[in-house]
């Protein structure tokens, strides 16, 4: 399939509106429509390659006033015409009579549909309503500050704090910055009631009896259903929960205390232990220079056609180092047009940052695989699920690569701290996804219409003690049960953090594989990502030799062999 991208300048929308109203014009018989669809991948894959563009300026120098400008032209006058004109180009292909499609549109076609049935005008209000208040939960929480000895610190900055040694110095560090929360605490009460309703609304609006049976649709979950969400939480809560809370055990012997209490865990939710029972941090590596050349020579390893995809990247299409004017964290952005895949991130030398990038890599190998494969721009990536097979797949598919013998970061020691650290933290992260979503479905069906904060405590509360039974939480009530103002998931994309628990298991299959045959799994892992968005996700996982499933047995299967191999470490 050969591309033919039009000229146009993604800037001036009078040179974009002649392509958009020659689609609109076609004859669309069921028999063009492949080309037709083509040809309008062809003309949003140039917005996008800019849309790409774009943000990668402005997340690589916040200073750049220039590509802030342009970035605000083009999100206040592009995308909106952009927005109307794919309102109208799916109306028209949704009203084609007697089109079949194939294995490559099905499911393009099942999603313009879903979203179109969904669609109402009357709730596009409600959602930049939605919108605003969800930018007033960055702002509460964003400018949340606590005075230590002198110094004024953010919440981000209270995590280098926790991984003091001294432990009164992470407690006065934890209890300061929850007492910052605390403070705000009716602010984020009053705004998620101010949300809640919003949301109800919606839902109604497009004529769902909840606001799960809608989300559920706008994220087009066509492979999994409520009740597959509550047999992964009560699995969690039977074969996870045990190890999780042996790993807290075991790690506070490590650190001669009695029971590890919050101040030695992550503050946005416990997926992390903060404080290393060793006495000093790993360190990988120095510059990020070292950090590419080793990460090259592992994914060399891993697949030398993967390890070419990252070769290729080292030509502009990474931007490793932290500095002045970086935005901050970590991603992967696909360029459709160039047909490259880009990592952000602000490397500092730490073992996470090698993670970040191992993780950044599979979504850049999986945008190379797809986008190679599949010329509809629609089919690039794939379900937000899958996605994160790819990212987490490729951490551990690269483990064995990891030692100096082989090129990689670690002496045999380092490893083993470093590969503990990433199978503990694998299974840490599920019990708290377990909480996060099991009370978000109670939320929004099974509690009453008049529902207030105090049941939402109580309700978060009762969530963690069933899950989180390894921290020692007491003397600590409110801080507990206002957990949940702590997840912005919850204030800003409900529903949306089961996909990494799935994504979790998918990535452990994997890697099981691979430690039986590491060629056939890697090999599996390509042809998967290979297919992009064009399979449902049962045979996305099974394409990568996974199985789609989220019951006790599979999941009891997987902590036992991680469980095992934390011992054999
Ligand atoms: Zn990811």
């Amino acid at each position: 399939m050969t591309h033919n991208y039009p000229e146009i300048n993604p800037f001036d929308w009078s040179t974009v509106q002649p392509y958009v109203d020659q689609l609109l014009a076609a004859e669309l018989t069921p028999g063009a429509v492949r080309d037709w669809l083509q040809k309008w991948s062809d003309l949003f894959a140039v917005l996008n390659e800019v849309e790409a563009q774009i943000y990668r300026e402005i997340t690589e120098n916040t200073a750049d006033e220039e590509a802030d400008a342009r970035f605000k032209h083009y999100v206040q006058i592009i995308h909106p015409e952009k927005a109307q004109a794919e309102q109208a180009l799916k109306a028209k292909l949704l009203s084609v009579q007697g089109y079949e499609p194939t294995a490559e549109t099905a499911l393009i076609l099942k999603r313009f549909q879903t979203e179109s049935e969904l669609f109402r005008a009357e709730n596009i209000p409600l959602q930049t309503e939605l919108s605003l208040l969800g930018k007033q939960y960055d702002e509460i929480t964003g400018g949340l500050s606590f005075d230590w000895e002198g110094e004024s610190k953010t919440i981000p900055e209270v995590e280098l704090l926790l991984s003091d040694r001294d432990r009164s110095t992470r407690e006065r560090a934890w209890r300061l910055a929850l007492d910052a929360y605390l403070a705000k605490r009716e602010d984020l009460n009053d705004l998620f009631f101010k949300m809640l309703p919003l949301r109800r609304q919606m839902a109604a609006n497009a004529g769902f009896s909840d606001f799960r049976a809608y989300q559920w649709q706008v994220m087009a979950r066509f492979g999994y259903t409520p009740a597959d969400a509550f047999t992964f939480h009560d699995a969690i809560e039977h074969e996870v929960v045990p190890l999780a809370t042996e790993i807290y055990q075991t790690t506070a012997r490590q650190l001669g205390l009695d029971k590890l209490r919050p101040w030695e865990t992550d503050i946005g939710g416990p997926s992390q232990i903060t404080v290393d029972p060793d006495d000093t941090p790993l360190h990988p590596f120095s510059a990020v220079s070292e950090l590419i050349d080793t990460t090259a020579r592992i994914f060399n390893q891993v697949d030398p056609v993967l390890g070419g995809y990252f070769e290729a990247m080292r030509a502009g299409y990474l931007d490793l180092a932290s500095r002045p004017n970086k935005a901050s964290g970590g991603y992967c952005e696909g360029f459709p047009v160039s047909g490259q895949p880009y990592i952000f991130m602000n490397a500092v030398g730490s073992a996470d940052n090698v993670t970040t990038l191992l993780h950044e890599g599979g979504h850049a190998f999986h945008f190379a695989e797809s986008i190679r494969n599949q010329p509809l721009l629609w089919n690039q990536n794939g379900p937000m699920e899958f996605c994160e097979v790819a990212s987490m797949s490729m951490e551990l598919l690269s483990s064995p690569y990891w030692t100096r013998d082989k090129g990689g970061f670690y002496s045999e020691t380092d490893f083993k701290r470093a590969f503990t650290e990433q199978l503990q933290g694998s299974v840490l992260f599920l019990p708290y996804m377990a909480i996060v979503d099991s009370f978000q479905h109670w939320l929004y069906v099974d509690a009453p219409d008049d529902i207030d904060a105090g049941d939402l405590d109580h309700k978060w509360s009762e969530l963690w003690d069933r899950f989180l039974p390894g921290i020692d939480y007491s003397g600590l009530r409110a801080q507990k049960e206002t957990g949940w103002q702590r997840k912005l998931h919850i204030f800003h994309v409900p529903f949306y953090y089961i996909e990494y628990g799935l994504a979790q298991l998918g990535a452990l299959q994997v890697w099981r594989n691979a430690l039986q045959d590491q060629a056939k799994a890697v090999a599996d892992y390509r042809r998967a990502l290979a297919l992009g968005y064009t399979r449902p996700l049962p045979e996305l996982f099974a394409a990568a030799g996974a199985k789609f499933a989220f019951d006790r047995e599979t999941v009891g299967e997987l902590m036992a062999l991680v469980r095992e191999r934390l011992e054999a470490l």
